[in-house]
């Protein structure tokens, strides 16, 4: 009896393996074809700021700009809103790098002010129509140290899902601040589309996107997340979501005090 007991785990575990490297594999694929994608699309949006870009220059050195201040200032305007556009691709693409070569830049550590961190990062999105960034914080002392860009890139990349994700008019959003004895908490709350409990497992994937709501105009690559998630592992720090769809997310973040 033995050897047959023997050559059923045997063949079970062979089965067991093949099946966790076919999974591997077919997720490796997956993985290629969304870099194929997010490549291919990356290119084709880089060609109409860079075609409004030429065109709006040549225009300005035909008719020469000083003669018509007016329309100079259109067109000035016009280019800024375009190399805003191209600044942000560049940004996902060095990302994308840096997620895919783990080389994050290093900081030393820095004694941070938590209310002059709030207003650093909330002043990139109080220009923007509707935006109501509300904060609080709730912790005795209102210093901590830490990597101060890392944290203003992961803090400014929620926001930014924040504002993305809520598609009324008003986007309003808490960003509080509170602590354990072991963890500063920063907790960003919107009330937005919301993210359905199936997808929550997966949105901190690379290139992951929810396939449903308003998504097909908000544009993304599904790189936030895991760009987040990468450089809290950098500050010890964690992530963690809650959220019901049509009401809105909370994301809290969780860093050890040092
Ligand atoms: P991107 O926003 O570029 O698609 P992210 O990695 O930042 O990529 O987010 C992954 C996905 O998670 C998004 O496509 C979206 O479906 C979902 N998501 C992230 N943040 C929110 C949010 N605050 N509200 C609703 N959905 C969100």
């Amino acid at each position: 009896l033995w050897p047959l007991v023997l050559s059923f785990f045997l063949i079970l575990l062979i089965t067991g393996c093949i099946w966790i490297l076919w999974r591997i594999i077919i997720r490796q694929k997956k993985l290629e074809t969304m870099k194929n994608d997010f490549i291919s699309n990356i290119t084709h949006e880089l060609k109409t700021p860079v075609a409004i870009l030429t065109a709006t220059n040549e225009a300005l050195l035909t008719f020469g700009g000083s003669k018509d201040p007016e329309k100079t200032e259109r067109y000035l305007r016009l280019e800024q809103d375009e190399l805003h556009k191209l600044q942000g691709l560049v940004d996902n693409i060095m990302a994308l790098t840096r997620l895919e070569h783990n080389d994050e830049p290093q900081e030393t550590l820095e004694l941070v002010s938590i209310p002059m961190l709030l207003k650093t990062v909330g002043a990139r999105f109080s220009g923007l129509p509707g935006v109501q960034i509300q904060t609080a914080i709730q912790v005795a002392r209102e210093e901590l140290l830490t990597q101060p860009a890392a944290l203003r890139t992961v803090l400014s990349n929620l926001l930014d899902n924040a504002i993305k994700y809520t598609p009324s008019d008003v986007k309003k959003i808490m960003l509080t601040v509170t602590e354990s004895p072991q963890h500063y908490r920063f907790i960003i709350r919107d009330y937005g589309i919301g993210i359905d409990k199936a997808h929550l497992p997966y949105i901190f994937d690379k290139f992951y996107r929810v396939s449903q709501g308003n998504l097909h105009t908000v544009k993304g690559y599904g790189l936030g997340l895991s760009h987040v998630k990468s450089l809290l592992n950098r500050i010890n720090g964690t992530i963690n979501v809650d959220s019901v769809p049509g009401q809105g997310s909370t994301f809290t973040i969780e860093l050890a005090k040092r």
